[in-house]
Protein backbone atom coordinates (compact mmCIF):
# COMPACT_ATOMS: atom_id res chain seq x y z
CA UNK A 1 0.00 0.00 0.00
CA UNK A 2 0.92 3.28 -1.23
CA UNK A 3 2.44 5.18 1.84
CA UNK A 4 -0.02 8.36 2.30
CA UNK A 5 2.19 11.25 1.76
CA UNK A 6 3.87 9.37 -0.91
CA UNK A 7 2.50 9.30 -4.74
CA UNK A 8 2.45 5.93 -6.77
CA UNK A 9 4.99 6.25 -9.90
CA UNK A 10 5.10 3.64 -12.69
CA UNK A 11 7.17 3.75 -15.67
CA UNK A 12 6.93 2.21 -18.79
CA UNK A 13 9.14 -0.51 -19.25
CA UNK A 14 10.54 -0.18 -15.87
CA UNK A 15 6.80 -0.76 -13.99
CA UNK A 16 6.39 0.49 -10.28
CA UNK A 17 9.37 2.87 -9.18
CA UNK A 18 10.40 4.99 -6.17
CA UNK A 19 8.35 8.41 -6.92
CA UNK A 20 11.26 10.33 -6.25
CA UNK A 21 12.89 8.11 -9.25
CA UNK A 22 14.03 10.31 -12.56
CA UNK A 23 12.04 9.23 -15.84
CA UNK A 24 12.84 11.64 -18.26
CA UNK A 25 16.55 13.01 -19.82
CA UNK A 26 17.42 16.15 -19.50
CA UNK A 27 17.89 16.32 -23.21
CA UNK A 28 14.17 15.10 -24.09
CA UNK A 29 12.17 17.72 -25.72
CA UNK A 30 9.22 16.61 -23.52
CA UNK A 31 11.15 18.25 -21.04
CA UNK A 32 13.18 21.47 -22.45
CA UNK A 33 9.74 22.43 -25.09
CA UNK A 34 6.71 20.85 -23.32
CA UNK A 35 6.82 18.39 -26.68
CA UNK A 36 4.39 15.51 -25.22
CA UNK A 37 1.10 14.83 -23.85
CA UNK A 38 -0.77 13.68 -20.92
CA UNK A 39 -3.97 12.88 -19.17
CA UNK A 40 -5.60 13.85 -16.13
CA UNK A 41 -8.09 10.92 -14.40
CA UNK A 42 -9.75 10.09 -11.77
CA UNK A 43 -9.39 6.69 -9.37
CA UNK A 44 -12.40 5.80 -7.41
CA UNK A 45 -12.20 2.58 -5.31
CA UNK A 46 -9.52 1.33 -7.33
CA UNK A 47 -11.29 2.32 -10.39
CA UNK A 48 -10.05 4.84 -13.55
CA UNK A 49 -13.13 6.45 -14.45
CA UNK A 50 -13.44 7.02 -18.07
CA UNK A 51 -10.22 5.41 -18.63
CA UNK A 52 -11.49 4.02 -22.48
CA UNK A 53 -12.59 7.81 -23.16
CA UNK A 54 -8.62 8.77 -22.08
CA UNK A 55 -6.77 6.56 -23.93
CA UNK A 56 -8.47 7.54 -26.86
CA UNK A 57 -7.32 11.61 -26.21
CA UNK A 58 -4.05 10.31 -25.66
CA UNK A 59 -3.88 8.26 -28.69
CA UNK A 60 -5.55 11.39 -30.42
CA UNK A 61 -2.71 13.49 -28.69
CA UNK A 62 0.02 11.40 -29.76
CA UNK A 63 -1.47 10.95 -33.31
CA UNK A 64 -1.18 14.39 -33.87
CA UNK A 65 2.38 14.99 -32.23
CA UNK A 66 3.40 12.03 -34.09
CA UNK A 67 4.73 10.19 -31.36
CA UNK A 68 4.38 6.25 -30.92
CA UNK A 69 1.42 4.99 -28.29
CA UNK A 70 0.61 1.55 -27.66
CA UNK A 71 -2.38 1.57 -25.67
CA UNK A 72 -1.35 -2.21 -25.00
CA UNK A 73 1.62 -0.99 -22.79
CA UNK A 74 -0.39 1.26 -20.93
CA UNK A 75 -3.31 -0.35 -19.39
CA UNK A 76 -1.24 -2.86 -18.08
CA UNK A 77 0.87 -0.29 -16.46
CA UNK A 78 -2.10 1.16 -15.11
CA UNK A 79 -3.38 -1.60 -13.23
CA UNK A 80 0.02 -2.29 -11.68
CA UNK A 81 -0.15 1.50 -10.52
CA UNK A 82 -3.22 1.24 -9.01
CA UNK A 83 -2.81 -2.06 -6.94
CA UNK A 84 0.20 -0.13 -5.70
CA UNK A 85 -1.67 2.38 -4.66
CA UNK A 86 -4.14 0.17 -3.08
CA UNK A 87 -6.66 2.65 -1.04
CA UNK A 88 -10.15 3.45 -1.40
CA UNK A 89 -11.81 6.32 -2.62
CA UNK A 90 -10.61 9.21 -4.94
CA UNK A 91 -7.51 10.33 -5.85
CA UNK A 92 -5.47 11.80 -9.39
CA UNK A 93 -3.85 9.86 -11.87
CA UNK A 94 -1.68 11.56 -14.02
CA UNK A 95 -0.42 9.39 -17.83
CA UNK A 96 2.29 11.52 -19.12
CA UNK A 97 4.44 10.85 -22.68
CA UNK A 98 7.08 12.30 -23.90
CA UNK A 99 8.58 12.79 -27.30
CA UNK A 100 11.73 11.09 -26.11
CA UNK A 101 15.29 12.49 -26.84
CA UNK A 102 16.45 11.72 -29.95
CA UNK A 103 18.67 9.13 -29.42
CA UNK A 104 15.96 7.44 -26.97
CA UNK A 105 12.48 6.24 -26.76
CA UNK A 106 9.45 8.91 -24.93
CA UNK A 107 9.45 9.14 -21.64
CA UNK A 108 6.16 7.04 -20.01
CA UNK A 109 5.05 7.23 -16.67
CA UNK A 110 1.88 7.49 -14.59
CA UNK A 111 1.54 8.62 -11.28
CA UNK A 112 -1.59 8.33 -8.76
CA UNK A 113 -1.35 11.25 -5.59
CA UNK A 114 -4.25 12.18 -3.23
CA UNK A 115 -6.68 14.48 -4.41
CA UNK A 116 -5.90 18.03 -3.51
CA UNK A 117 -7.37 18.88 -0.09
CA UNK A 118 -8.98 22.55 -1.92
CA UNK A 119 -11.35 20.11 -3.68
CA UNK A 120 -13.95 19.48 -1.33
CA UNK A 121 -14.14 23.00 -0.31
CA UNK A 122 -14.60 23.97 -3.76
CA UNK A 123 -17.00 21.17 -4.36
CA UNK A 124 -18.90 22.57 -1.16
CA UNK A 125 -18.69 26.17 -2.39
CA UNK A 126 -18.58 26.83 -5.38
CA UNK A 127 -15.68 28.77 -7.52
CA UNK A 128 -15.09 32.07 -8.28
CA UNK A 129 -13.91 32.54 -11.72
CA UNK A 130 -12.61 35.65 -13.50
CA UNK A 131 -13.00 35.49 -17.48
CA UNK A 132 -9.72 36.50 -19.15
CA UNK A 133 -8.64 36.94 -22.96
CA UNK A 134 -7.06 34.51 -24.94
CA UNK A 135 -6.02 36.96 -27.57
CA UNK A 136 -7.39 34.31 -30.57
CA UNK A 137 -10.10 33.98 -32.73
CA UNK A 138 -12.69 31.64 -32.35
CA UNK A 139 -12.01 29.87 -35.53
CA UNK A 140 -8.12 30.19 -35.58
CA UNK A 141 -7.82 26.14 -36.00
CA UNK A 142 -9.60 25.42 -38.46
CA UNK A 143 -7.26 23.47 -40.73
CA UNK A 144 -4.20 24.46 -39.28
CA UNK A 145 -3.05 20.94 -37.53
CA UNK A 146 -0.21 21.98 -36.51
CA UNK A 147 -1.31 24.61 -34.02
CA UNK A 148 -2.56 21.28 -32.28
CA UNK A 149 -5.85 22.55 -31.62
CA UNK A 150 -7.57 19.86 -29.21
CA UNK A 151 -4.35 18.38 -27.93
CA UNK A 152 -3.60 17.81 -24.36
CA UNK A 153 0.37 18.65 -24.58
CA UNK A 154 2.33 19.55 -21.85
CA UNK A 155 2.24 22.68 -22.18
CA UNK A 156 0.59 24.41 -19.79
CA UNK A 157 2.07 27.07 -18.74
CA UNK A 158 0.18 29.80 -20.51
CA UNK A 159 -3.07 27.57 -18.54
CA UNK A 160 -1.03 27.80 -14.97
CA UNK A 161 -0.13 31.23 -15.52
CA UNK A 162 -3.83 32.55 -16.33
CA UNK A 163 -4.67 30.48 -12.80
CA UNK A 164 -2.07 32.67 -11.28
CA UNK A 165 -3.90 35.87 -12.64
CA UNK A 166 -7.13 34.33 -11.73
CA UNK A 167 -5.85 33.76 -8.42
CA UNK A 168 -4.02 37.44 -8.08
CA UNK A 169 -7.96 39.21 -9.09
CA UNK A 170 -8.98 37.05 -5.84
CA UNK A 171 -10.60 34.40 -8.09
CA UNK A 172 -10.44 30.53 -7.90
CA UNK A 173 -9.90 30.30 -12.02
CA UNK A 174 -10.03 31.81 -15.34
CA UNK A 175 -11.92 31.57 -18.32
CA UNK A 176 -10.77 32.33 -21.29
CA UNK A 177 -12.17 34.36 -23.81
CA UNK A 178 -11.87 34.41 -27.84
CA UNK A 179 -10.74 38.69 -29.71
CA UNK A 180 -14.50 38.25 -30.90
CA UNK A 181 -15.89 37.87 -27.02
CA UNK A 182 -16.53 34.13 -26.96
CA UNK A 183 -15.98 31.92 -24.72
CA UNK A 184 -13.50 29.11 -24.70
CA UNK A 185 -12.48 26.94 -21.91
CA UNK A 186 -11.19 27.40 -18.37
CA UNK A 187 -7.71 26.75 -17.87
CA UNK A 188 -8.20 23.44 -16.36
CA UNK A 189 -12.21 22.83 -17.49
CA UNK A 190 -14.55 22.84 -19.87
CA UNK A 191 -17.64 25.38 -19.62
CA UNK A 192 -20.79 23.83 -19.24
CA UNK A 193 -24.20 25.79 -18.46
CA UNK A 194 -27.58 25.31 -18.66
CA UNK A 195 -30.84 27.04 -19.65
CA UNK A 196 -34.11 25.55 -18.61
CA UNK A 197 -33.43 22.36 -19.36
CA UNK A 198 -30.85 22.88 -22.64
CA UNK A 199 -26.82 22.32 -21.29
CA UNK A 200 -24.77 24.10 -23.58
CA UNK A 201 -20.84 23.86 -24.02
CA UNK A 202 -18.34 25.74 -26.36
CA UNK A 203 -17.99 23.63 -29.59
CA UNK A 204 -14.53 21.62 -30.28
CA UNK A 205 -12.40 21.78 -33.66
CA UNK A 206 -11.86 25.15 -34.86
CA UNK A 207 -12.09 27.02 -31.47
CA UNK A 208 -9.08 25.14 -30.38
CA UNK A 209 -10.54 23.85 -26.97
CA UNK A 210 -10.14 19.93 -25.42
CA UNK A 211 -12.71 18.09 -26.30
CA UNK A 212 -13.77 17.20 -22.51
CA UNK A 213 -14.52 13.62 -21.59
CA UNK A 214 -16.50 14.38 -18.93
CA UNK A 215 -18.27 17.23 -20.53
CA UNK A 216 -18.98 14.43 -23.53
CA UNK A 217 -19.89 11.72 -20.84
CA UNK A 218 -22.10 14.27 -19.09
CA UNK A 219 -23.84 14.89 -21.84
CA UNK A 220 -24.59 11.56 -23.40
CA UNK A 221 -26.32 10.65 -19.80
CA UNK A 222 -27.70 14.33 -19.43
CA UNK A 223 -29.52 13.55 -23.08
CA UNK A 224 -30.19 9.78 -22.02
CA UNK A 225 -32.27 11.53 -18.97
CA UNK A 226 -34.20 14.19 -20.44
CA UNK A 227 -31.98 17.47 -21.11
CA UNK A 228 -31.47 18.86 -24.55
CA UNK A 229 -27.73 19.27 -25.63
CA UNK A 230 -25.73 21.89 -27.49
CA UNK A 231 -22.96 23.08 -28.64
CA UNK A 232 -22.86 27.04 -28.51
CA UNK A 233 -20.59 29.99 -29.07
CA UNK A 234 -21.44 31.90 -26.26
CA UNK A 235 -20.65 35.62 -25.10
CA UNK A 236 -19.95 36.11 -21.06
CA UNK A 237 -23.25 38.03 -21.06
CA UNK A 238 -24.72 34.89 -21.92
CA UNK A 239 -23.18 33.25 -19.08
CA UNK A 240 -24.18 35.51 -16.37
CA UNK A 241 -27.61 35.26 -18.01
CA UNK A 242 -27.52 31.68 -17.77
CA UNK A 243 -29.11 29.62 -15.04
CA UNK A 244 -26.44 27.26 -13.69
CA UNK A 245 -22.50 27.51 -14.89
CA UNK A 246 -20.49 24.79 -14.49
CA UNK A 247 -16.51 24.49 -15.40
CA UNK A 248 -16.03 20.85 -15.81
CA UNK A 249 -12.84 18.15 -15.49
CA UNK A 250 -12.29 14.35 -14.23
CA UNK A 251 -11.07 14.83 -11.53
CA UNK A 252 -12.53 17.95 -10.20
CA UNK A 253 -15.73 16.99 -11.33
CA UNK A 254 -18.41 19.60 -12.44
CA UNK A 255 -18.23 22.72 -9.40
CA UNK A 256 -20.55 25.72 -10.60
CA UNK A 257 -19.70 29.12 -11.01
CA UNK A 258 -20.51 31.10 -7.94
CA UNK A 259 -19.13 34.53 -9.34
CA UNK A 260 -18.31 35.67 -12.67
CA UNK A 261 -16.13 38.51 -13.20
CA UNK A 262 -17.20 39.27 -9.57
CA UNK A 263 -21.10 38.74 -10.18
CA UNK A 264 -22.74 36.70 -7.69
CA UNK A 265 -24.62 33.92 -9.22
CA UNK A 266 -27.12 32.34 -7.72
CA UNK A 267 -26.99 28.65 -6.84
CA UNK A 268 -29.31 26.48 -7.56
CA UNK A 269 -28.59 23.21 -5.64
CA UNK A 270 -31.31 21.11 -7.50
CA UNK A 271 -29.92 21.28 -10.90
CA UNK A 272 -26.41 21.19 -9.76
CA UNK A 273 -26.72 17.93 -7.62
CA UNK A 274 -28.58 16.57 -10.96
CA UNK A 275 -25.55 17.44 -13.47
CA UNK A 276 -23.02 16.47 -10.80
CA UNK A 277 -24.74 13.00 -9.80
CA UNK A 278 -24.99 12.33 -13.98
CA UNK A 279 -21.30 13.10 -14.37
CA UNK A 280 -20.66 10.48 -11.62
CA UNK A 281 -20.00 12.60 -8.64
N1 LIG B 1 -9.98 21.93 -20.99
C1 LIG B 1 -8.71 21.95 -20.52
C2 LIG B 1 -7.77 23.02 -20.98
C3 LIG B 1 -8.28 20.97 -19.62
O1 LIG B 1 -7.02 20.99 -19.16
C4 LIG B 1 -9.20 19.98 -19.20
C5 LIG B 1 -8.83 18.93 -18.25
O2 LIG B 1 -7.75 18.70 -17.90
C6 LIG B 1 -10.50 20.01 -19.69
C7 LIG B 1 -10.85 21.00 -20.58
C8 LIG B 1 -11.51 18.99 -19.26
O3 LIG B 1 -11.21 17.73 -19.78
P1 LIG B 1 -11.63 16.40 -19.04
O4 LIG B 1 -13.07 16.50 -18.70
O5 LIG B 1 -11.36 15.33 -20.02
O6 LIG B 1 -10.79 16.29 -17.81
Amino acid sequence: MADSAHPVLAVLGRGVVDPTAPVARADDPGLTRGDGCFEGCRLLDGVVDNLDAHLSRMARSCAALGIAFDAGAWRPLIDEAVTAWARPGEAAVKLLITRGAADDRSAGFVMISALSREYARLRRDGLRVVTLPRGLGPDVFTDAPWLLGGVKTLAYAVNMAAQREAERRGAHDALFVATDGTVLESSTGTAVWAVGRTLHTTPTGATGILAGTTQQRLFERAAAAGWTTAESLATVDDLHAADVLWLVSSVRGPIDVVELDGASRTRNAGVDAEIRRLAGF
